[in-house]
């Protein structure tokens, strides 16, 4: 049943070694073939069925009812989906970023609220841990988060600024043995059901963002309160919030990596999350897909069904071409970062294509379904307010472009 540990049954097998056998080998494969790997495909398959049974059935509740799907959740923890590339002596499924992609975008096929929770436990909960944790801090922050028994948030974003992240204005001042953390951050996703998370904050005012650092902070913990779940436009079912520092007091080794250290790992971790919500616009943009097709073949006008006429078949055409474009430059960026190579520019591509390709999909399936598009009765209406958020979160579309072209401009100046 379970994705990863499907792949462990034959761990010591073929399959599994192939898998760990280098991605250089899974870059060749994909080039070459335009196939995945075998054991890619499997996983695949596994997360596919995991979300056509257990959330694609019940994800229309869960946004109705903002509801987090914990029995999911957990299943997933337990499947590996939630610590895809933390290894397994951590406690992790021991995978890569191809296999986090691909995973990611079935999960959110079935429930995009659930896709969000798992990459924000991913990739930025986990992932600077990963990078920039001690090995005592591993034990402590990632092991208990890989099961699915708790689950980590990250917070960056305050309510004076999101883009222009290096304005942080929540600070931490070292107290003794203690440092204390004073702000507010806003927007945190999986802020009403997380165990920790990783905070930013000024350690030094006077080196903007160079004076930035990185904090873990259990949860719930003195000091630290929550504000009102949001009321928001999409991914209903995954909980966003404010947290809120008043002098919270947290030990002298919660701090993550060097003082001064937090703006690098926040743009670093950004850079991977990139990739996990380019998946996630996969998957609504496939969901977006799916639901057009099948309702454009039922669909009868005019004495037969609407999927013969050219005028649907060349939305259907331009829907499909933008997925498998923005699909590759996804998969590109997680085999690049995979590969140890350079994937700023790649990761910032992959999700805004992503994310503009599922946009724009979904809004078209909802001009295919017609009258049923607009209504709660069929999923179109949910695919288009979920797709949205792909577009803002992570970085605006727009801050996507500026990466681009800073990294860009680079390369030609080089
Ligand atoms: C549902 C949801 C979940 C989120 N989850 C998290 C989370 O878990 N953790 C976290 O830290 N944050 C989270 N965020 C915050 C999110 O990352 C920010 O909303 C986003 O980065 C944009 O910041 P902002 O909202 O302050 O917009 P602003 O930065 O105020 O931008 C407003 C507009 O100005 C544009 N703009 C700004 N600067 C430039 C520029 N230099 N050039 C061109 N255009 C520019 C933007 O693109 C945008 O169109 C979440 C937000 C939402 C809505």
């Amino acid at each position: 049943m379970a994705a990863v540990r499907v792949l462990r049954a034959g761990s010591r097998g073929r399959l599994w070694r192939a898998l760990r056998f280098g991605c250089a080998c899974q870059l060749h494969t994909v080039y070459q073939t335009a196939e995945l790997p075998d054991t890619h495909q499997m996983l695949r398959q596994t997360c596919r069925d995991f979300a056509e049974k257990e959330l694609a059935p019940i994800a229309g509740q869960l946004d109705k009812e903002h509801r987090f799907p914990a029995d999911q959740v957990k299943k997933m923890g337990q499947m590996g989906l939630l610590s895809i590339d933390v290894p397994e002596e951590d406690g992790g499924a021991g995978l890569d970023y191809l296999a986090y992609s691909i995973a990611l975008e079935e999960i959110s096929r079935g429930c995009a609220s659930t896709g969000v929770i798992m990459s924000v436990n991913n990739s930025l909960y986990l992932g600077p841990v990963l990078t920039f944790g001690s090995e005592e801090q591993k034990r402590r922050w990632i092991t208990p988060f890989c099961s699915g028994d708790k689950i980590g948030c990250f917070a960056l974003s305050e309510p004076g600024n999101g883009s222009d992240a290096g304005a942080a204005s929540t600070i931490a001042q070292l107290d003794g043995s203690e440092w204390i953390l004073n702000g507010t951050k806003a927007w945190i996703t999986n802020a009403w059901d997380a165990s920790a998370v990783v905070v930013f904050a000024t350690t030094n005012k006077s080196l903007k963002h160079k004076g930035i650092s990185a904090f873990l902070v259990p949860m719930p913990t003195p000091g630290l309160s929550l504000g009102k779940k949001e009321d928001k436009l999409g991914i209903r079912a995954s909980s966003t919030a404010n947290l809120i520092f008043e002098d919270c007091r947290v030990p002298k080794e919660n701090l993550l990596g060097q003082p001064g250290l937090g703006f690098k790992i926040a743009m670093q971790t950004l850079d991977s999350g990139r990739i996990g919500i380019a998946s996630q616009a996969l998957g609504i943009a496939q969901a977006a897909l799916d639901c057009s097709v099948d309702y454009a073949e039922k669909r009868l006008a005019f004495g037969s069904s609407i999927s013969k006429l050219q005028a649907i078949q060349f939305k259907l055409s331009d829907m499909a071409l933008a997925l498998e474009s923005a699909r590759l430059l996804t998969w590109r960026a997680a085999m690049l970062k995979d590969n140890k190579k350079a994937y700023t520019k790649e990761a910032a591509m992959a999700k805004l294509a992503a994310s503009e390709a599922a946009t724009a999909i979904s809004h078209q399936a909802i001009q295919i379904l017609g009258g049923m598009g607009y209504v709660t009765d069929m999923p179109a209406e949910r695919h288009y307010r979920d797709a949205r958020i792909t577009e803002i979160y992570e970085g605006t579309s727009e801050i996507q472009r500026l990466v681009i072209a800073n990294q860009l401009l680079k390369d030609y100046r080089s």
